[in-house]
């Protein structure tokens, strides 16, 4: 194993031993992970894929990578082939956290370990263990970021701020909303901050599966609905880039420009969100390094066959109605035009090109 874990390491930080990574670490027959994700229409999902499929081939196992297009049917059969095909384990990143109870018992009936990725899934005593990013921090870093933009500490207000969810059947989306709320409610509740539609409570403006284009029609009703007079629009809360993108194409073509723009948060660095970052429309992301949670889930599963203890950083947060599922925790963080480089160039997860600077 720490054989293993050094040429995963090498891998990773230098780049420049993969070729001797995967040749000394392919001892055949090490096995094959069934990797399931949800959708390829967020670049972060492509990016975790990938990532995956690298760190275990440097490891000396085969991989089973699928994506479902966020149709939970798709999902259940993929997982339910890598079952027939004797996948030795799954790691998942569910579309439905809620709709895996089932193929999850056919997996444990062959004893194969679960890992879920990045999003909790949910109604299974078979979640061995959880890798994903400190989601309620997510959402307070979100919250947060608006509240010092306005200045709410020392500014009375009050400013207008409309609020989106993610999608309902994603734990994660809960975690972010409580999250941001955590930090924005006593400024709504002390009039600071105002929400005009009056929509405030999860249900009424999470969007289902993080779709862009809801969004989007979600804001072209509350601008034409609440903000038609002399309302300003202060800030936005959006909890992910694939919603950002939605909401700003909304407020551009309602007039709003750079120089007037909401404060509009968003989360996964994903280039189109960058590009408006660089562009002065949305106001920040947060970036969940998906190379950093690719090799945790890695290595969690590697540990796992391996007849080792997973290393774990939280054993309470997580409880899925089955169990309380052991989880590690990487830490998100913000990126704004002002560090947008070093955070995302720097450390080499886009190419200066890739962005349009
Ligand atoms: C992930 C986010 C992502 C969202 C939409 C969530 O579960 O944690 O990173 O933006 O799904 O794909």
């Amino acid at each position: 194993y720490i054989g293993s874990f050094v040429v995963l390491g090498c891998v990773v930080f230098t780049g420049a031993c993969s070729e001797e990574g995967s040749g000394e670490g392919s001892g055949e027959g090490k096995g094959t992970i069934g990797i399931a994700m949800p959708t390829q229409s967020s670049e972060r999902w492509i990016a975790d894929g990938n990532h995956m499929v690298s760190y275990f081939e440097d490891l000396g196992y085969e991989t089973d990578l699928q994506y479902a297009e966020d149709v939970v049917e798709n999902q259940v059969s993929q997982i339910e082939n890598m079952i027939t095909r004797g996948v030795d384990a799954l790691v998942i990143a569910s579309v439905d956290g809620e709709a895996l109870t089932t193929v999850l018992e056919s997996a444990n009936a062959q004893e194969i370990p679960i890992i879920s990725y990045d999003r909790l899934i949910m109604n299974s005593e078979f979640v061995d263990y959880y890798a994903t990013f400190d989601n309620f921090e997510v959402g307070v870093l979100q919250g947060q970021y608006i509240v010092d933009e306005l200045d709410l500490e020392n500014e009375e207000g009050p400013f207008n701020i409309e609020l989106f969810g993610g999608s309902p059947d994603d734990n994660n989306a809960h975690f972010f909303f409580n999250g941001a709320m955590s930090v924005l409610q006593p400024y709504l509740d002390e009039g600071k901050l105002n929400v005009q539609s009056g929509q405030t409570d999860f249900n009424q403006i999470a969007i289902l599966r993080w779709d862009g284009a809801a969004a989007q029609s979600r804001m072209d009703n509350l601008l034409s609905s609440n903000y038609g007079g002399s309302e300003d629009l202060d800030a936005v809360l959006a909890p992910a880039d694939l919603l950002s993108i939605g909401i700003l194409a909304s407020l551009k073509n309602s007039g709003f420009t750079a120089d007037d723009m909401p404060i509009l948060t968003g989360q996964d660095a994903d280039i189109p969100s960058v590009n408006a970052l660089i562009a002065g429309e949305q106001a920040m992301t947060v970036f969940k390094d998906t190379r950093v949670l690719a090799e945790k889930a890695v290595e969690m599963t590697e540990a796992v066959l391996q007849g080792d203890e997973p290393d774990v950083n939280d054993t309470e947060t997580y409880d899925n109605n089955s169990k309380v599922v052991p989880s590690f925790l990487e830490t998100p963080v913000v990126v704004t035009i002002d560090n947008y480089e070093e955070i995302l160039i720097d450390s080499g997860y886009y190419e200066a090109d890739q962005l349009n600077q």
